[in-house]
């Protein structure tokens, strides 16, 4: 492996988020080229030793993220109002995607989830009470 590939590998696998091609090109400044980050993250991916989504996020566009594979695949958060990614722990949908694999007759080989909202303290107290009491209207209507 090129030291460029090697030290885009140690990035994601000292992450504890994911990270945008961009924002590997900033920590690999000085190192290497944005061009090397892609053309090593693409090379990663293809090798087995990274994965990556493509998010949308209102604010900051449509971007992928790569993450490294050495822990297990992994779904993560990512908060509308302060963009921060929250791990969401293993992935438990396996069984779910067995079903839909039987049921189309299909092989499934990869698959991406994410979920977006509001992290625990951009939803604050005013937030959760406000949905409380929205909650609250509705059943009175019923
Ligand atoms: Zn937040
Ligand atoms: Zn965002
Ligand atoms: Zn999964």
């Amino acid at each position: 492996m090129t030291k460029a590939r090697k030290g885009v590998k140690r990035l994601l696998d000292e992450a504890e988020k994911p990270l945008s091609a961009l924002d590997v090109g900033t920590l690999m400044e000085g190192v290497c080229d944005l061009a090397t980050v892609y053309r090593s993250l693409h090379y990663l991916e293809e090798n087995g030793f990274a994965e990556s989504f493509v998010l949308h996020c209102s604010a900051h566009g449509t971007e992928r993220y790569y993450v490294s594979r050495k822990a297990p695949h992994r779904h993560w958060f990512h908060c509308e109002r302060c963009h921060r990614f929250i791990d969401l722990g293993a992935c438990r949908i396996g069984a779910i995607l067995k079903s839909m694999e039987s049921e189309a007759g299909v092989l499934i080989r990869h698959h991406a989830l994410y979920a977006t909202g509001l992290c625990e303290g951009c939803r604050g107290e005013d937030s959760v009470s406000e949905l409380v009491e929205k909650e609250r209207g509705e059943e009175g209507r019923e």
